[in-house]
């Protein structure tokens, strides 16, 4: 076998579990995932999986280790595998790439993905912009892509198309495949971006309110949505008259950060409308970290993968939920 078929077998598995092991108490107390007790004692190690430390809880009488209720707990794969996937996910990687490049099964990956994306969310949900705001939206064409719950073709109920489908005139709306996307983008630099099912005047008003704190400044494209807007310092530009600039009223750093999503996107080929707001979630998260490299990244994603609280949520989706009386596909505040 080559030395560098794969890379991850070149990493110490040791040296994973110590650097795991403090990504894991570094800010938090050494308790008990399960009863919260801090009254622990250290119970040795595993024979097979030196490094990985084992604890014994004195209030519910069990053992524990630094992954038990992690996002890692139970998984049959390395930390290696897992340190080098979420690496891979912060250099904009698919699934299946990512697969490749582990040699781990695409379903695999896929759920690992999925997981990591969500707790990568959790930096975001509480992120509300304020001073200078702009905004614009965008429809991107996402269908039903994905296989049916238990496997095997999916029941449309409608003839199978491409997956490039032909563009209706107008605007786009959730229930014809092309949801709706707002992006709100601060001159401080950091932006928040919605997956909306339509947009009405209600919704906007909705996901600016979620977004940009009350008084800001707000510069959008002359949409009579953005237009109908309460609580904003309100300004906009005529696109129809050739106007994409007025003095410091333009709107060109949130078309910019549509022409970095995009492509962003495309690497996925198609996704599934009822996965939108998660991955564009985890664009949010990627352009609001972009001063730090991709290793601190994922060492971000990690060290929030390793509380149990968000590693539960993160595997339910929580983070990222169709809300269906919000008429609205957004980051769930809590
Ligand atoms: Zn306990």
């Amino acid at each position: 076998m080559p030395v560098l078929s794969y890379v991850h077998q070149l990493f110490n598995a040791d040296t994973c579990h110590v650097y795991i092991h403090t990504l894991r108490w570094k800010d938090r107390p050494l308790q008990c995932p399960r009863c919260q007790s801090q009254d622990v004692d250290p119970w040795g190690n595993y024979h097979y999986r030196s490094g990985c430390k084992r604890y014994w809880c004195n209030g519910c009488k069990r053992t524990f280790n630094d992954l038990t209720n992690t996002l890692l707990h139970q998984s049959k794969r390395s930390l290696a595998s897992w340190i080098l996937a979420t690496f891979l996910l912060c250099l904009s990687c698919s699934a299946r790439r990512i697969a490749r490049e582990l040699g781990v099964h695409s379903s695999t990956t896929y759920r690992w993905c999925w997981w990591l994306r969500n707790t990568a969310v959790s930096y975001e949900t509480d992120r509300r912009l304020e001073g200078t705001v702009e905004a614009d939206d965008l429809y991107h064409t996402a269908g039903h892509k994905g296989q049916a719950k238990r496997g095997g073709p999916k029941h449309l109920g409608r003839r199978a198309r491409g997956r490039r489908k032909k563009r209706e005139p107008g605007r786009g709306h959730y229930d014809k495949d092309r949801p709706a996307i707002i992006a709100w983008v601060s001159r401080q630099g950091a932006v928040v971006l919605q997956a909306t099912r339509d947009f009405t005047v209600k919704t906007v008003q909705k996901a600016a309110d979620l977004a940009v704190q009350a008084g800001s400044r707000l510069y959008t494209d002359s949409a009579s949505s953005y237009r109908a807007l309460k609580g904003y310092v309100h300004a906009f530009v005529n696109h129809t008259q050739k106007e994409y600039a007025r003095g410091e009223v333009h709107e060109n750093r949130a078309e910019c950060l549509f022409s970095l999503l995009k492509p962003y996107l495309r690497v996925f080929r198609g996704i599934s409308k009822l996965n939108l707001p998660g991955y564009l979630g985890f664009f949010q998260f990627l352009r609001n970290f972009r001063h730090q490299n991709a290793f601190e990244q994922a060492q971000l994603i990690l060290q929030a993968a390793l509380e149990p609280t968000i590693a539960g949520k993160a595997r339910k989706g929580e983070f990222v939920r169709y809300l269906d009386h919000f008429d609205l596909l957004q980051t769930v505040r809590n």
